[in-house]
């Protein structure tokens, strides 16, 4: 089959992961192969996870990686696997948009899920790059966690924490753009440099 590459993306809590276990089922439902991959140092340690919404099937291979080494994915990845899934995809190097490429030549599925921008409203990791070459992308987004009456659009950090990466999902909350401004307004602004 032609290759094709899915992006699914979007702030915390808003229904990334979910969206990629549904896939990944369906894919498991149609007879294929599939095999998914998350990083390895930065798991939330939730059952939001990908790797603990999925039940065990003959089908499919849960691995993780190191977010440095993306290119172990390929040597890991079976021949036989038609469909690849990577979790958290923000937090790998710039070798995993080689990585997805090569799979979609060999006429693999690639399913990329991943948080589109940081705490701060900048693109996060190689998310924008992994969207550039997608055949599709699609946005999910929670509901406003202070209004609850719109979108969120980003994960806003609760915790003190400055550095792009902090895990953890009790230090964010989605937040609408009135309320993320809002809350900017009741502290400093802290500023990532990368
Ligand atoms: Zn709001």
């Amino acid at each position: 089959m032609a290759g094709l590459m899915k992006v699914i993306t979007g702030e915390m809590f808003s229904g990334k992961s979910q969206e990629l276990a549904r896939l990944v089922l369906e894919s498991l439902g149609q007879g294929h192969q599939v095999q998914v991959f998350y990083p390895s140092s930065a798991t939330r340690g939730s059952d939001r996870d990908l790797e603990r919404r999925l039940p065990p099937h003959p089908r499919l291979s849960v691995s993780s990686v190191s977010p440095g080494t993306p290119g172990a994915m390929a040597d890991l990845t079976p021949a036989s696997a038609d469909v690849v899934a990577v979790d958290e995809a923000q937090f790998f190097s710039k070798e995993l948009v080689n990585v997805a490429k090569a799979w979609r030549r060999e006429g693999k599925l690639v399913l990329i899920g991943g948080l589109d921008q940081d705490y701060l409203e900048n693109p996060f990791g190689y998310m924008g790059d992994l969207m550039c070459i997608a055949n599709e992308v699609v946005k999910f987004h929670a509901f406003c966690a202070a209004c609850q009456s719109a979108d969120a659009f980003v994960s806003h950090r609760v915790s003190s924490e400055t550095g792009q990466v902090v895990v953890g999902e009790s230090n964010y909350v989605p937040l609408c753009q009135d309320c993320y401004l809002s809350a900017l307004e009741v502290r400093e602004v802290p500023v990532f440099v990368d």
